[in-house]
């Protein structure tokens, strides 16, 4: 397992961020995951045959060299050459057969996997969507012992958050000393979830 091409990146940000306030590299987030799409190839003549079809991870970019605009969404493998199609985001995890295998791409597209089933478990064991209204998910802004940060990966059942003074990723437990940013300025603190509470037979 590897955590490094994630934490070597600004913090994932919404989908919705406008790309002129991401920072360059900055990993996209769909509901809490890595997000991917296709080339934008509406600027191109004629579409070529081969490369459009592949997916990319989606990042922010600061630095698109082609054509007017500086900022947008574009591929994780070369966001300075490849800008995405915004109408068409899948989650990253998804459709595997499309994957650009180009290492920026590849990497994430690892990180995706993995986060997605970590995700998944974390959602299922705590529940906090049903108990609090908290989808867990990269991006999410939280307050960890009451210092605020951001969700940058997953370690199995732990999160990664990159605390506002802290440059190294510290690691939370979902519920323990954890506050979720639920609506803008709207913060809510979860509570434990104890799944030993099931009756004990009789006799
Ligand atoms: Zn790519």
């Amino acid at each position: 397992m590897s955590t490094a091409p994630m934490l070597r990146r600004p913090a994932p940000r919404p989908l919705g961020t406008d790309p002129a306030h991401a920072e360059h590299g900055a990993p996209v987030a769909r509901r809490g995951e890595l997000a991917m799409a296709p080339r934008d190839a509406s600027f191109l003549r004629s579409p070529s045959t081969g490369g459009d079809t592949q997916l990319h991870v989606a990042v922010f970019t600061q630095q698109y060299a082609v054509g007017s605009g500086m900022v947008g969404i574009a591929a994780a493998c070369d966001p300075v050459r490849i800008l995405l199609d915004e109408g068409l985001f899948f989650g990253a995890h998804e459709l595997p057969k499309s994957r650009c295998r180009r290492p920026g791409c590849r990497t994430l597209f690892e990180a995706a996997d993995r986060q997605h089933d970590d995700l998944e478990h974390m959602r299922a064991y705590y529940g906090l969507q049903e108990r609090h209204g908290v989808h867990l998910g990269l991006a999410t802004r939280v307050r960890h012992d009451g210092r605020p940060g951001t969700v940058v990966d997953t370690a199995g059942r732990y999160l990664l958050v990159r605390l506002n003074d802290e440059p190294r990723p510290v690691r939370c437990h979902v519920t323990y000393a954890m506050e979720y940013e639920t609506g803008p300025g709207e913060w809510t603190t979860v509570t434990p979830i104890n799944h030993d509470t099931a009756p004990v037979p009789a006799g």
